[in-house]
Parts: C-alpha cells; sequence; structure tokens
C-alpha cells in the first residue's frame, strides 16, 4: 500500500513532539496526532533538569523555554510533618546548564508542538488515533477528528481519517489505553489499595522559596511544590487510592482534588505554612491509576517512547526528560535506516537496542524512584529518614545526585552496537 508519510507518531507530549522534530529535521515526512487542543494543562510538577534544558536546546525551543520558566532550582527540601529540612541541589556538571528551572506544561508541550509544525511535520489535531493495524513496514491507522481539525497540511473534514506509514511511534503517555496496546500493556490491572492517583494545582501568592524544590512526604502519598514562571507555584502529588478513599469518607461533598489539598494540609503541615495567604488559580486535575513500570514488551508493534515506554514514580520529576531522551535514544536507531526499508526484522533490531540502551539509562534510576516513593509514603520509613536528615542534610544532596539531577543527558548516539541479522 502506498505510505501517506515516512511515520505517523502518536501524542504531542514531549516524548512524541520531540520524536517528530527529530526525524522531520532529518527529512523524514511525519505526522504528528494529538487528541486535546493546544494549550492545555496536564498533571506534572513541570520541574525540568539541567538536563532537559540542554535537550530542549537541541529540539529548537530552549531560549524559549529559559526565557519563560521560572528560577533556577538551586535547592532540594523535603518537608515532613512540620519540618523542612533543605539541602544544595546537586550542580549538573557536564553540558551549558546547572540547574533545571520549572514551566507550565500548558507553555512546554505547545513550543514543542509548534516547533514540530515549523520543521514540516504534519500536525493533526485534536484528532485521536483509535486503532493501528498491520506490522512494522506497513501500518494502517484509524484516526478520528475529534473538533473542527486544525491540520498543518490544510483543512480536514470531520470524517475518520485514514493513514498508511511504514513506522509508529507510540507516544500517548500512559494515563489512558492506548490504541496498540497488546500483550503485557493491554492486560487488566486489579483495582488495588495501593494504586496512585496524580494531582496537580496551580497557587498564586504563596511563600515558597524561588529555587527551592521540595518533596512532600506523608502517610499514604508524596508530592512536591515548586515556583515556576511569573511567581505561579505548582503543586502536584500523588496519592494511594486507600488513603484518598479513607480521607473522602470524612469530607463529604468535596471533589477528589479538594480532598486531596486537604488531606496534605492536614498530613504534611509545611505545606499550610507555606501556602498561607496563597490561592488556588483554576481547578485540580487529576489522573490515575498511574504504573510505574517497564512497557517495552511488543518486539513487533509499534516502537514506544516516553511515558507509553516506561513510567517512573514522579516523586524524582525526571519524567520529561526521560521522555525527551527515549525520543533520542529511538530516532537515532530510526535514522540508521532510509525510512521505507524498515521491515519486521529490521523493526526487531531496532526494538532491541533502544531496550537495551533505555535499560542502560534508566533501570537504576528507576529502582531509586521506586525506593524513595516508599520511603516517602510510610511513616516507619520517613520518620527515621527524616531525623538522619536533620543531623547530616547534605544526603538529599546525595539523593538528588542519584536521582539524576546533575546529570547531562544520557549519551544520545547509540550505546550498544545495531548487529545487522542475516537471513
Ligand atoms: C503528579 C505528577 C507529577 C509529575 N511531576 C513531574 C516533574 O516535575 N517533572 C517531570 O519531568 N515529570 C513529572 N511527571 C511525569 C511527566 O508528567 C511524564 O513523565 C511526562 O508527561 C511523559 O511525557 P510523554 O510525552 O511520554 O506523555 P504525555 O505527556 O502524557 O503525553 C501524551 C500525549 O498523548 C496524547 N494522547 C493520548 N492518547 C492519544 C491518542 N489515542 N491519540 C492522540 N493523542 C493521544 C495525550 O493527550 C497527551 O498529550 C509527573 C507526573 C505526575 C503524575
Amino acid at each position: 500500500m502506498k505510505a501517506d508519510a515516512d511515520a505517523l507518531v502518536i501524542g504531542a507530549g514531549p516524548a512524541g513532539a520531540a520524536s517528530a522534530i527529530l526525524l522531520a529535521q532529518a527529512g523524514w515526512q511525519v505526522i504528528l496526532v494529538e487528541q486535546c487542543l493546544y494549550p492545555r494543562q496536564k498533571v506534572c510538577g513541570e520541574c525540568l533538569t539541567a538536563g532537559s534544558l540542554a535537550q530542549l536546546d537541541e529540539l529548537g525551543v530552549g531560549a524559549a523555554v529559559r526565557d519563560r520558566a521560572g528560577p533556577e532550582l538551586q535547592q532540594v527540601g523535603w518537608m515532613y510533618g512540620s519540618s523542612t529540612l533543605t539541602a544544595a541541589m546537586p550542580p549538573c556538571t557536564e553540558g551549558p546548564y546547572r540547574y533545571g528551572r520549572a514551566l507550565g506544561r500548558d507553555q512546554l508541550d505547545s513550543m514543542l508542538a509548534d516547533r514540530a509544525a515549523a520543521v514540516g511535520v504534519t500536525r493533526i489535531q485534536p484528532a485521536k488515533v483509535r486503532a493501528v493495524r498491520g506490522l512494522p513496514g506497513d501500518f494502517v491507522c484509524e484516526i478520528e477528528p475529534l473538533d473542527a481539525i486544525h491540520s498543518t497540511a490544510g483543512p480536514v473534514a470531520r470524517i475518520p481519517i485514514v493513514r498508511c506509514v511504514p513506522v509508529v511511534i507510540d507516544a500517548h503517555g500512559s494515563w489512558e489505553a492506548g490504541p496498540c496496546e497488546r500483550g503485557v500493556t493491554a492486560r487488566r490491572w486489579p483495582r488495588l489499595g495501593s494504586d496512585l492517583f496524580g494531582f496537580k494545582a496551580s497557587f498564586r501568592d504563596a511563600r515558597l522559596a524561588p529555587g527551592l524544590l521540595p518533596v512532600l512526604a506523608f502517610p499514604g502519598g508524596y508530592g512536591g511544590m515548586v515556583m515556576a514562571e511569573g511567581g505561579r507555584l505548582t503543586l502536584a502529588g500523588c496519592i494511594r487510592r486507600d488513603t484518598l478513599g479513607l480521607w473522602r469518607t470524612r469530607t463529604s461533598n468535596t471533589s477528589a482534588g479538594v480532598a486531596f489539598e486537604q488531606y496534605l494540609r492536614h498530613a504534611c503541615r509545611e505545606v499550610t505554612e507555606h501556602l498561607e495567604g496563597a490561592y488556588r488559580v483554576g481547578p485540580w486535575m487529576s489522573v490515575g491509576p498511574l504504573r510505574p513500570g517497564i512497557r517495552i514488551d511488543d518486539p513487533d508493534g509499534p516502537f514506544r517512547v516516553g511515558n507509553a515506554a516506561a513510567e517512573t514514580h514522579p516523586l524524582i520529576g525526571e519524567g520529561i526528560n526521560m521522555a525527551l531522551q527515549s525520543a533520542h535514544f529511538l530516532t537515532n536507531r530510526l535514522l540508521e535506516h532510509p525510512p521505507h526499508s524498515l521491515d519486521v526484522r529490521g523493526s526487531r533490531m531496532i526494538h532491541r537496542g533502544v531496550a537495551e540502551t533505555w535499560r542502560h539509562a534508566f533501570a537504576r534510576r528507576m529502582h531509586l524512584a521506586m525506593l524513595y516513593a516508599q520511603v516517602a509514603m510510610h511513616p516507619a520509613l520517613a520518620m527515621p529518614f527524616t531525623a538522619l536528615l536533620r543531623c547530616y542534610p547534605p544526603i538529599l544532596t546525595r539523593a538528588a545526585q542519584l536521582a539524576g539531577k546533575s546529570r547531562r543527558p544520557f549519551d544520545q548516539s547509540p550505546a550498544v552496537e545495531v548487529h545487522h541479522e542475516h537471513a
């Protein structure tokens, strides 16, 4: 079947937009499909690491991001009960930037999607990829326009669109079922008390010191807050299903988001202190349940990047960094092949190579994030940890370093040699 483009990317979050930009910059014809109209808010702590700032430069939006983002995050903190402990954020010693900053996802994601269009990507938005059929080299994607479509390829009627492409990149995130799910990713998950739900809201006139990035630790959850662009404070966090459920039985007639805020103020009193006199702008947003884990399990399916490939506990604030890097890992491999030469065998090799690079770069960080999350959520661990920090705050600096805060992006050239299989 005649192909409509060289690649189709599902989802214009950081992973999808970065993949589309990198392929288009190398001359590929790319279609990027996003279901939401931009700008849109998103559940996210909105912290960008120093390494991510460098990657955004490469993608062509670095200057615009740095123009608007909040102050440099030079201090890391730990808030538990009525204690706030702080230490120096470890600086990134390689690359152009020492410290991360925060910027609203409404702005970051719009900048990336606009940049994709500027480098020639055909953007179909708002439209949802409903189904992907076929095998590598010969995929058929069914796309449903969701509104009056705005496409860089010209006006598109509101009838289902079908696009044939040799390469599909699944960057749909992880908080809803994707159109390519089969195998482990399609499995039905049981409802567990330990399921985590993510929340986010913005505040004005908060007292948090600019440049401080504290982890909020409380029984049954964890969070973070940060000063982003223009003095806006982002408060984001996760809470277990059973903890939130129990709290909601005590608070009637409130949304889950408001109940989360009330519980947070009750369980982590330092939050109330820093929000004294502040007011919320916009509603609480929520997602979930989160499914931290690796999902690169289908060698004959579309390629996966970002959260669609793996999700880490957001406590370490590395999700965007991992999304951008995973786009680099994949596109580096793809660009070793002419766009239309990919078949099932070539695709399997790329899947294998990317998975290996990916594990090498992130697996340790993901395990560490899991450990940090357990410490933050369980008082039996959080209490002694807080006592330890009180005696020796630089442990926080070291913990942030291990979580990747001072790391430059993992080498973006292929770390594992591609071994061509012979028939
Ligand atoms: C509470 C919380 C706090 C966090 N804090 C931070 C932080 O401070 N720093 C950080 O780096 N990370 C943080 N993260 C993680 C970060 O938000 C994610 O890792 C990141 O958004 C992943 O990017 P992505 O591009 O893979 O997916 P997403 O950003 O989820 O983008 C996926 C896109 O695909 C679209 N889509 C989905 N399905 C379809 C479809 N069928 N068709 C078309 N489009 C589709 C969606 O609308 C969405 O725009 C946090 C997460 C949570 C839950």
